[in-house]
């Protein structure tokens, strides 16, 4: 017999994990699908994903979650040094997210399966009918018609975890992370406070080299500290160029997370955009079986194109202006096939003043069209100034309406507002 349900996700990541816990405690009967055993592997948690989690109360009983430690840069010949970075065991955060979905109501089923219409095939042949489906697969849901969209150059990361040579005498290498440039890529290692170290080396896809030896010869020239490193096993070898926006086709079967748009692991900032890419699936959802209509399904479709095109853009040309800051291996293959990628836009497309604009914007949990304020410091808008809508308290400012109107309505906030914009050096529009 079939399955049925509001809402099946398809993939229970960081994406599909949070979307299935969002949509069960608004009440939806909600699958979720997922095999339930991801490969062991270490990534970087951006403070932003790490305030998110915390205010959630998702990081209360995580195991894998390690940190903050002290991270190294060398790059460009330049060395800095930053404290502070969490790391996190992949396999334990999806974990985690999917229990956290299944207290919340969701049932989580093992396995895999395709999204089709109307519902989702799994592979043992069970069907599960759904109003809803999100595509939470991750890069495995990009298919042969994602080419165009993958850029620039077919690239891998090889991943393993390192059993240091080094001879007792030497003592435990201190735990911190380290990225460094190479002529043939950048490899990112992590020396966890247990004792164990985690590489990843990305690289171009095309070499005569099998990934053991790529990865071997990289940790030579990078950390010669570690003598003559073994690794714990077959390396994971993933396939990591940046994919941009998939175009949205059908509503009722979303793309969330790396499976809508994945970045460049440069960025470091995949799992934020994968929770937060269902947070706006989420308020498409709630918008959709708000108000329903084509007036609605347009707004959502533009509010999803724009904010993937607008991240996966700004994070692509943030990747490629730190890869163009390594002018030492500027001529060698893996860079100078890497320069220019998205394109030559500046990293942030900044307005030339401050000026009204009309956008999609997430209000009260929905999505509305709204008028926003762009400037130079924030080109991504700003809505709302403390309670008040930015673009009207511009518009009294801008027009000089006596303060005692503004005061009246809004408060101390235009004058707040005021004293922010003075510092934008920009003419007012
Ligand atoms: C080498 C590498 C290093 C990275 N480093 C970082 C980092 O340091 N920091 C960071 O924030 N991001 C990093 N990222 C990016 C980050 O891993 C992704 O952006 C993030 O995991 C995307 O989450 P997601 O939920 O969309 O997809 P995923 O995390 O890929 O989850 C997809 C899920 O779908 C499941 N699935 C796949 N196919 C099916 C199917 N047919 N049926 C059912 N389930 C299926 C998978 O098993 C998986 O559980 C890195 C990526 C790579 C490749």
């Amino acid at each position: 017999m079939g399955l049925a349900c509001d809402l099946a996700v398809l993939g229970g990541g960081p994406a599909g994990a949070v979307s299935a816990r969002l949509a069960a405690r608004d009440g939806l009967r909600v699958i979720l699908v997922d095999p339930g055993r991801g490969p062991r592997r270490i990534e970087g948690m951006s403070p932003r994903l790490h305030r998110w989690l915390a205010g959630e109360g998702l990081l209360e009983g995580l195991d894998g979650l390690i940190g903050p430690l002290p991270r190294q840069t060398d790059w460009s010949g330049l060395g800095a040094a930053v404290n502070g970075e969490f790391l996190v065991e992949r396999a334990a955060l999806d974990a985690h997210l999917r229990a956290a979905a299944v207290a919340a109501g969701a049932e989580e089923i093992r396995g895999s399966g395709r999204p089709e219409p109307g519902g989702i095939r799994l592979a043992d042949g069970r069907w599960i009918a759904a109003a809803q489906v999100l595509d939470a697969r991750g890069r495995a849901a990009h298919g042969a018609e994602a080419a165009a969209r993958r850029g620039p150059v077919p690239t891998l990361s090889i991943c393993a975890f390192v059993l240091s040579e080094r001879g007792p005498e030497h003592g435990p290498v201190a735990p911190g992370l380290r990225i460094s440039a190479l002529p043939e890529g950048w490899i990112w290692r992590a020396a966890l406070p247990d004792g164990r170290i985690w590489a990843q080396l990305t690289v171009d896809a095309a070499s005569p080299l099998p990934p053991e030896a790529r990865l071997r010869t990289a940790l030579a020239a990078s950390a010669p500290e570690l003598g003559d490193p073994r690794l714990e096993g077959a390396p994971l070898v993933r396939a990591t160029a940046p994919v941009l926006p998939a175009p949205l086709d059908d509503l009722a079967c979303l793309p969330v997370g790396d499976a809508f748009a994945a970045m460049d692991p440069l960025s470091g900032h995949g799992q934020f955009w994968a929770v937060s890419s269902a947070l706006a699936a989420a308020a498409v959802r709630r918008t959709l079986a708000a108000r329903p209509g084509a007036g609605s399904e347009a707004l959502c479709r533009r509010f999803l194109a724009e904010r993937a095109q607008e991240t996966c853009l700004r994070n692509a040309r943030i990747g490629r202006d730190f890869l163009r800051l390594e002018t030492r291996f500027a001529d060698r293959p893996f860079w100078a096939a890497r320069r220019d990628f998205p394109d030559d836009r500046p990293a942030h497309d900044l307005p030339p003043a401050i000026r009204i604009e009309t956008a999609a914007v997430v209000r009260g949990g929905l999505v509305e069209e709204m008028e926003i304020l762009k400037t130079p410091r924030t080109p991504a808008g700003i809505g709302w100034f403390g309670e008040i809508p930015a673009a009207e308290a511009f518009r009294m400012l801008r027009d000089g309406r006596a303060e005692a109107e503004s005061r009246a309505r809004f408060g101390l906030a235009p004058e707040r507002l005021a004293a922010l914009l003075a510092r934008e050096e920009t003419p007012l529009l």
